[in-house]
């Protein structure tokens, strides 16, 4: 019997077909609560056919010691930046994800930051939870520059709520996708010094790799605009935590809507949980009864196609002699 090593939460909290989809295949199913760290990881590893993962640890140790048992990777979600990609093919171990399933979901969330910044909403409704009716004055987004940096499915879907609102759009990607950006009016910034100079609102939405992690630093919140609002829901090791408290502190940034942090689960004493300014959830982005749903099933047929010798829905890497 075929076993597998499930750990994302969101999968198993949320109900839905891909329950049924999973349990109706007769695998022996071990439920962890993730995400686990390497640690953890590596006291499971070896004895499991496939993994059913969030962003747990899947290092080149944990891949090794889970020879010559594993034969697949299905990631739940898009983000691989836990999984070394390169050893799993090396070892010719496939790695499956979900593209496609949760960008309207996250471009929503990204929205949920930014209006309850310009609102004032969390503190609001804390004043009047508390029976206080304390009226602070908002700003609006209407006619205000956003800034997309990594104009990928997640960019591209936050980019067409914006132009709904009213707001002047501008994307900074390597891969430019022109007939998208034409027809929405967004218009391109030709370097990341561009598209940080003049925006009001700069929202993350790019992968995390070894030449992305701290884009955002002390240099490059410099270039900033005084003022602005940064939005994150990619990954919190785009930005230096420390850079972004004080960026915070000194007024340099009026706000950080975040849905990801460096740390996760964070620890208590996180700068940022306290930061003035901060804004931060609990990496929810894609977390809607719909979303889930959509990419739950997606990973647990890529699981099924594969163990069952067919072709992944989608699968990231290329194996070699393939
Ligand atoms: P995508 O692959 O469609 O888009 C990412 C884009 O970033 C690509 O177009 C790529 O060319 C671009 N990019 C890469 N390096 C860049 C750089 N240095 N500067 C500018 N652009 C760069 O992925 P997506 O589905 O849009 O997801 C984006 C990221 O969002 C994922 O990698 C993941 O980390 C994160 N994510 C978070 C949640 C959440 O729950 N908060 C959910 C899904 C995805």
């Amino acid at each position: 019997m075929k076993k597998i090593l499930l750990t994302t939460t969101s999968y198993q909290d949320t109900p839905g077909e891909h329950h049924d989809l999973l349990e109706s295949q007769g695998f022996e199913i071990v439920r962890e609560r993730g995400p686990l760290d390497e640690e953890r990881m590596l006291e499971l590893a070896g004895d499991f056919d496939a993994f059913l993962c969030g962003d747990d640890a899947i290092t080149a140790r944990v891949i090794e010691k889970s020879l010559p048992r594993l034969q697949l990777i299905s990631k739940y979600g898009i983000g691989l930046d836990k999984v070394d990609v390169e050893f799993a093919t090396a070892k010719r171990i496939p790695v499956t994800f979900c593209p496609g399933v949760n960008h309207t979901t996250v471009a929503e969330h990204t929205f949920a930051l930014l209006l309850a910044h310009c609102r004032n909403l969390c503190e609001e409704v804390n004043h009047t939870r508390k029976g206080e009716w304390t009226r602070l004055t908002g700003n609006e987004i209407m006619g205000k520059t956003l800034s997309i940096i990594g104009f990928g499915r997640i960019g591209k879907e936050v980019a067409v709520r914006a132009k709904a609102f009213g707001m002047e759009v501008k994307a900074y990607d390597p891969y430019w996708d022109e007939a998208f950006a034409e027809s929405l009016g967004v218009s391109r910034a030709t370097s990341l010094e561009d598209a940080l100079g003049d925006a009001d609102v700069l929202s993350l939405h790019l992968n995390l790799s070894e030449s992305t992690r701290n884009l955002i630093n002390g240099e490059s919140l410099k270039r900033v605009k005084d003022g602005a609002i940064l939005l994150n829901c990619a990954r919190g090791e785009l930005v230096d935590t420390q850079a972004m408290v004080e960026a915070l502190a000194s007024g340099k940034l009026k706000g950080y809507g975040s849905d990801v942090l460096d740390q996760e689960p964070p620890p208590p004493d996180h700068p940022l949980l306290s930061a003035p300014g901060a804004l931060i959830t609990p990496h929810i982005g894609s977390r809607t009864y719909e979303s889930v749903v959509r990419q739950a099933t997606m990973a647990t047929r890529n699981l099924i196609n594969v163990l069952n010798g067919e072709p992944a829905l989608a699968q990231a890497n290329e194996l070699p002699g393939e």
